[in-house]
């Protein structure tokens, strides 16, 4: 058993990925922004520990920190950075609220946890982070500059974090998802998303469970020689 925080649980990938650590009898607490009756909803069904922050704002994520290990009875051995937010519009209307909000929530705030989750992790010489990056953070999206350079970040996080912390028995890898079936994608038609699911080979959109057990392989023993990687789970969409 050990001690896991998800980030971003309340819905889509962070949900299933609170469930399939719940259901591998690990202890689970994650953090979510302001869908409470989801977070409730996702509490109920796993027993996990809900916490609600804005991870766009690393002090209230300082404030919430202590509240989370005691609630875990410890740091968490286990963390997946994975809350995030999307944002669609062309470069040159990209404000400097909006390139914020988006560097904050899907880099700044994965930073500030590993910050915080690695003293722990280094005293007790085990730890497993995993960052969710994007497909997107690997080769590009037009119309989505910020959130494409965000997901970039985190590679250079994960890979720069990898070496520091390795010989500390730490691993930090990532994961890049294609095309999921959640709530970042309500904003495209039947049409659109057929279309991208033409587009993937393997000729369907991800759904959350299939990130969800690419995480937990990362977090589990079996992958304890696995670090500074990204892993697409994009069924070959960024081959
Ligand atoms: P959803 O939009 O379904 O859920 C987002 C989650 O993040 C919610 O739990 C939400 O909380 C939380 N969240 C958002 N902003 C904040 C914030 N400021 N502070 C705290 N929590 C916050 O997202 P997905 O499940 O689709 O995405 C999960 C991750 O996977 C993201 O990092 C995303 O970029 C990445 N990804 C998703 C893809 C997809 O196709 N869906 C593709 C590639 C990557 P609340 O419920 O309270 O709003």
């Amino acid at each position: 058993m050990k001690r896991v925080l998800v980030t971003g649980g309340s819905r889509g990938i962070g949900a299933a990925t609170v469930k399939a650590f719940a259901e591998k009898g690990h202890r689970v607490a994650f953090i979510y922004h302001t869908n409470h009756a989801a977070a409730t909803r996702v509490a109920a069904e796993t027993g996990a520990l809900p916490f609600s922050c804005d991870l766009a704002d690393t002090a209230a994520l300082d404030a919430v920190w202590p509240q989370i290990v005691a609630a875990l009875g410890g740091a968490p051995e286990i963390l997946v950075n994975n809350a995030g937010v999307s944002d669609t519009r062309l470069s040159r209307d990209v404000d400097d609220a909006t390139w914020q909000r988006l560097l904050n929530t899907n880099l700044t705030a994965a930073f500030a946890l590993c910050r915080l989750a690695q003293v722990s992790m280094i005293a007790n010489g085990w730890g497993r982070i995993v960052n969710i990056g994007s497909m997107w953070g690997k080769v590009g999206a037009s119309m989505e500059v910020a959130y494409s350079a965000a997901k970039a970040g985190l590679r250079g996080l994960t890979m720069a974090l990898a070496k520091e912390l390795g010989p500390s028995g730490i691993t930090v890898n990532c994961v890049e998802p294609g095309v999921i079936q959640t709530d970042m994608n309500s904003c495209y038609d039947e049409a659109t998303l057929a279309a991208l699911a033409d587009e993937t080979p393997l000729c369907r959109l991800g759904t959350p469970e299939d990130v969800a057990a690419a995480v937990a392989f990362l977090a589990s023993n079996e992958a304890a020689f696995i670090t500074g990687q990204c892993l697409g789970v994009d069924g070959g969409f960024a081959i």
